[in-house]
Parts: C-alpha cells; structure tokens; sequence
C-alpha cells in the first residue's frame, strides 16, 4: 500500500510502498477514506532526533492522526465492530484501564509511556491505504457523516471542544471570548463557541484572509494579531476585556497578548504547540485568572463532537488532497494559505 512518511527531520515527507498490515487480537484494519493535515505534523516533523525520541516517535513514520475508514478486518478478539462499519478514529491511545483511562479522557492515561502511541505520532498513522487501530474501543460510527468533512473532528474538532467545554459556565450573553489563530483548530472553535454560547466572539489571525474567514465562520469580530487588538478588545467589550482567550498558536507573541486580553477571573487556554508562556503569579495575569494548556479530548467529547456535525451546527471547512499530493497540503500549510482544514483521500 502507499503511505506518507515523515523519514528524516527538516525534510518533506515521502510516499512509499508498505506492505498492508494484518490485524491480531484486538486490532481492526480500515480502509482509510480519509486523513487530516494537522499543524502538529509540521511540528513534529521540525524537531531534533532527541526530541522525537523523547516523544516515542521513531522513523520512519505514517503520518496522520486525524482518520475515518471502513473497517476492512478484525483480529480474532476484536468485537463490537464488523466489516464495512464507516467509523472515526479516536486518537489519542491510552490504556484503557487505569482510572482516567475509564472516564474516557485517554488523553490523560496514567499509563501512556507504556500504552500504544496514538496513529501518526508514533503508531503508523491514517495517511495510507490501510490503518491498524488498536481496539474497537477507539472507533465512532460515522453515522451518515460525509468521511472527507468528518475526518479533521477527531482532532481539529475535537480538540477545541475539549477545550471550550470546561469554560461554557463562564461563556454568558454579554461575556466576549477571542480566538487567536483561524487555521484548522480556530475555524472549528468558532463555530463550536457559536453553536454552544451566545457570547461575542473575536477571533484574531494574520492575513486579512484569514480575518475574512472567521467572520464567514460567525466571528463578530476579527483584528491583525498584534498589540493592536489589546486596544481593539478593550473597544468591542466596552472596556470589560474577554472572559476567556483560546490560543490556538501558542507563541511568545500570542501568549504575551493573552493575559493583556483577559479580565479578571478570566480564562486562558493555549492550545497551539510552540515555546510561548503564560507566566502565572499575583503581578501577571488579572486577579484568579486560570490558565491551561488542554491535550486532544475525550472519547465522549468526540461521540458530541461528531452529534454536533451531524446537527449541521458544525462544518469543517476542508481542501482535498490525493495520497500523491499530501506534501503539498504541509506546503500549503506552511505558507499558510490553507482553507480550514486540508484532508488526504487516499483512493
Ligand atoms: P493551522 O496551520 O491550520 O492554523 C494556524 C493558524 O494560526 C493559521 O490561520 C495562521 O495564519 C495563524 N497564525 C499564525 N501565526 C499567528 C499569530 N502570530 N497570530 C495569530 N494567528 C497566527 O494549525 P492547526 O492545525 O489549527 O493547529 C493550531 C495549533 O494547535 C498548532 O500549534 C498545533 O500544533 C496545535 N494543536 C494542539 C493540540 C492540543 O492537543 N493541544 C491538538 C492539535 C493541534
Ligand atoms: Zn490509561
């Protein structure tokens, strides 16, 4: 089968030849329809050996952990599933049997240096022909889900989900939440805000395209990502500030904004993967402020998730790509002039 893999830091990944593999035990092998490009891709392809390793990330690698396929076969143990199920993969792998594990939040496993890896970040991932899922347990009916559009909720979906949920309570008529960075995660959260709150939303990016996006996405507002959106804020808030901030890119130059965004007992939640901080203590962020760095999200976030799609309340927004052309779709990513969410159709 053909897949695309990561072989060496810094450069471009490359298609190549694997052979499909065969599914024992517990293991169920889809057919893959489709596979999003996440930014966490990019990341990961752009860090030292040493930091890879610390990752449990070896190379070669199959990329994508953002996947949908049609279950082709199971391993002798595998129930709850049959041949020619249309299902979503839950990707971040834990245990299954430690106590977080059992809430559902896999994410957080007690045991993750020993559970499996999640698919394209140390497992072989969604971006081939064929893809090995460790246990029934982490597939989610497509249930009538159109795979190209549902394939970047397991990640670019539910990701800010996860990270919204926690802060709806504060998220009141009159309260104001901003959104830095309209990519993949950004144009989601937008929507998500928009679906489950009556809040302002201000969403903050670079490139006036991007600012058009989020308004088509149901932002009220959108400004350059600068020191200049401080004073923006403060104007469309009325002086108040927003109750919470997502930072969907994670910068020194984002976080520095993050804080001077938010009021007091306000939010902030850095999502993206950078060297950015938010330095926590009594002169730096308004009085009991919180702030979070969020990882992936829950198995019952993403059966909401994918209910929330299949209301029509959410839409991923995708640009498609043939198994061939993915480079590309990471170029295209890196020059930043991706719509939404670039996915990988491998047939
Ligand atoms: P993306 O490339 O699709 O989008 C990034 C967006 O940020 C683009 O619209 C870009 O124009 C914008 N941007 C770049 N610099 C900016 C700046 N200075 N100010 C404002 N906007 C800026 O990326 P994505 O796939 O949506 O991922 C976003 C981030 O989230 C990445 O860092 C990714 O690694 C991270 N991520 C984190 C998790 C998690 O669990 N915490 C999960 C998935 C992705
Ligand atoms: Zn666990």
């Amino acid at each position: 089968m053909k897949a695309l893999q990561f072989v060496e830091p810094g450069r471009p990944p490359e298609i190549r030849d694997l052979p499909v593999p065969e599914p024992t035990g517990n293991q169920v092998l889809l057919k893959v329809t489709a596979a999003g490009a996440c930014h966490s891709d990019e990341f990961v392809m752009s860090q030292p050996p040493e930091v890879l390793s610390a990752l449990g990330i070896e190379l070669p690698l199959t990329l994508g952990h953002e996947g949908v396929g049609v279950v082709e076969a199971l391993g002798p143990a595998a129930i709850g599933v049959a041949v020619g199920d249309a299902v979503a993969v839950y990707g971040p792998w834990g245990c299954q049997h430690c106590r977080v594990c059992a809430s559902g939040a896999e994410q957080y496993c007690e045991n993750a240096a020993t559970a499996p890896r999640p698919p394209g970040l140390g497992s072989p991932g969604a971006m081939a022909e064929y893809l090995l899922v460790d246990s029934p347990r982490h597939l989610v009916p497509l249930d009538g889900l159109n795979p190209v559009a549902a394939a970047p909720l397991t990640d670019a979906g539910l990701t800010p989900y996860h990270a919204i949920k926690p802060v709806l309570e504060k998220l009141t008529p009159g309260s104001t939440a901003v959104v830095i960075g309209v990519g993949g995660l950004g144009h989601m959260a937008i929507q998500i805000l928009r679906a489950l709150t009556a809040c302002q939303i201000v969403a903050l990016d670079i490139g006036d395209d991007k600012l058009a996006f989020a308004k088509e996405m149901g932002a009220d507002h959108a400004f350059a990502s600068d020191e200049s959106a401080v004073e923006h804020v403060r104007e469309v808030t009325g002086g108040r500030m927003a109750t919470a901030v997502f930072d969907f890119v994670g910068i020194p130059a984002t976080t520095a904004l993050d804080a001077q965004l938010t009021h007091m007992a306000g939010e902030i939640t850095v999502v993206g993967v950078a060297d950015g901080a938010v330095p926590v203590g009594f002169f730096t962020l308004p009085y009991n402020t919180r702030a979070r760095a969020p990882y992936w999200g829950t198995l019952p976030e993403l059966h909401e998730v994918l209910a929330l799609a299949r209301s029509g309340a959410i839409t991923v927004e995708t640009e498609t790509f043939t198994l061939r052309d993915a480079p590309q779709a990471y170029e295209r990513m890196h020059a930043r002039t991706l719509r939404g969410r670039a996915v990988i159709v491998p047939s």
